[in-house]
């Protein structure tokens, strides 16, 4: 059964003027302060601890945070049962049995319609969306003037266990265009630029290869260069590089395009003659390969055999293939194409759930738009390592204003303070147990699977028991907005 959340609701002016009073002289010092927040020279030490310029929103007390249950998503891909983090976290935070035999693909945390958070007791469960409707304060007056009276990002644990669709996402003109042509299909009209940190080895594609690797694909390949046909094939091997590639961009859409285009039955004779060709490359003969594959070899072969005569298994050719190591992050901008293929993640995104895809999928795919909105960018992603807080707190931030991700691993024993942000932020407690208290409230007990929805202003301490270290993760807004 869901658990109450730790409070909820506004202050009166005199308990909030009082409780702040309290909850300022209550503060301790940060053992380990955020350095980025703390302006030492211009703020006097009373509100060194709030990190930020005075405000006088931010001497009014903060809303108590509030404990959240959260929705899940069983996509055909995700990973199944004990396999799955975010089976484990969806059992943990909603008290709700688990299906052995159902995937357990997305967590999700947020407002989002399709996958809404909520709050309260059994009997008055109200959305995460309706509460802060209610309590616009609880956003800060920045993201409020910014985006209005919603939460900007959506924040998710992926568990993958089969490729996902090969897919982009629009930016925010064409999310306005795609959500007024067809809204059944594009539920939004926002942009959902995406980042994921990887939990375990996590495998990508993403981004167009270099025009080097795209002319050893159509050479080493014959299968893709059948299916595109000389003239677009000659076009890339006979292009030379002068101060770059001239016209680079028109030539990866045409053959890109061609082959996303072309009829199943050809798709399907070609698919099936590469995958004879592997094996039969692959086979051990006197305890001798014949030809070992290379990794991209035996993706197609793994994409085979997931999602069978489907196009993507030849356009994963020409996408970048990204390996992640726990704690590494990818982010990808609008319009690149990309697919997740394995491996667990965090993962932070605009609140949307824009896909625009054209493979590896059973759902509905839009060929020409996904061809036509591409940027054609040949460029390996750039892995985020993220920057260290402090010696738990490593942030990683990415290009877009709407989020930013901290992870926490605090050991056993230790304690951690968050400085107060005039942002929301939610936080995620994937493995671990101990206790977290903001200056007004009691330190409550926490444990895997708790998610808490902390407004702007707050303080959050928190503190592992032994034996239980915590590995936790934090969403809000981009820094950068705040200035
Ligand atoms: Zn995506």
């Amino acid at each position: 059964m869901p658990r109450r959340p730790i409070a909820q609701g506004i202050q009166s002016a005199s308990t909030a003027l009082v409780s702040n009073l309290c909850s300022l002289s209550a503060l301790k010092a940060p053992r380990t302060p955020t350095p980025a927040f703390v302006d030492e020279e211009s703020q006097p030490a009373s509100l060194l601890l709030i990190g930020f310029p005075f405000s006088p929103e931010a001497m009014e007390a903060p809303l108590r945070p509030l404990r959240l249950r959260c929705s899940v998503q069983n996509y055909d891909w995700g990973r199944r049962g004990e396999d799955s983090t975010v089976a484990r976290l969806f059992e943990r935070n909603s008290g709700a049995e688990i299906d052995p035999s159902r995937p357990y693909a997305e967590f999700w945390m947020g407002t989002h319609e399709s996958g809404p958070s909520f709050t309260g007791s059994d009997s008055e469960e109200v959305t995460l969306k309706k509460w802060i409707r209610e309590n616009p304060g609880a956003l800060g007056d920045k993201v409020v003037a910014k985006w209005g009276t919603d939460l900007p990002f959506l924040f998710k644990i992926l568990s993958v266990a089969s490729a996902l669709s090969i897919q982009a996402h629009p930016d925010k003109e064409l999310a306005r265009m795609l959500h007024r042509m067809r809204p059944n299909v594009y539920k939004d009209p926002n942009h959902k630029p995406e980042m994921a940190i990887a939990l375990t080895e996590f495998k990508a594609l993403c981004g167009f290869v270099s025009m080097e690797e795209l002319k050893d694909v159509l050479i080493g390949v014959p299968e893709i260069a059948e299916l595109v046909g000389n003239d677009e094939t000659n076009k890339i091997i006979c292009m030379r590089e002068l101060n770059g590639y001239v016209n680079a961009k028109a030539v990866i859409q045409s053959v890109f395009t061609k082959l996303m285009s072309a009829n199943k039955d050809a798709i399907l004779a070609l698919v099936s003659k590469l995958k004879n060709r592997l094996e039969a490359e692959n086979k051990v003969n006197w305890s001798i390969y014949i030809r070992r594959l290379s990794e991209r070899e035996q993706l197609a072969l793994l994409l085979e055999k997931q999602y069978h005569a489907d196009v993507g298994v030849l356009a994963a050719f020409f996408l970048n293939y990204v390996k992640l190591s726990p704690g590494e992050a990818l982010y990808i901008g609008p319009n690149e194409p990309h697919a997740y293929i394995s491996g667990e993640c965090i993962e932070c995104m605009a609140a949307s759930d824009n896909v625009v895809r054209a493979g590896l999928t059973p759902k509905y795919i839009d060929v020409p738009t996904l061809c036509s909105m591409l940027t054609y960018k040949q460029a390996f992603p750039q892995i985020l390592r993220g920057i260290q807080l402090n010696p738990f707190i490593t942030r990683y931030t990415p290009p877009f204003d709407e989020f930013e991700v901290d992870c926490c691993i605090l050991p056993s024993k230790e304690s951690v303070v968050f400085s107060p942000i005039p942002g929301p932020s939610i936080f995620i407690i994937v493995t671990g147990e101990g206790r977290l208290q903001t200056g007004s409230t009691d330190e409550e007990r926490v444990m895997e699977g708790d998610v808490y929805f902390v407004p702007a202003h707050n303080e959050i301490h928190l503190s592992a028991a032994p034996d239980k270290p915590i590995h936790l993760y934090r969403s809000g807004v981009n820094s950068r907005i705040f200035g």
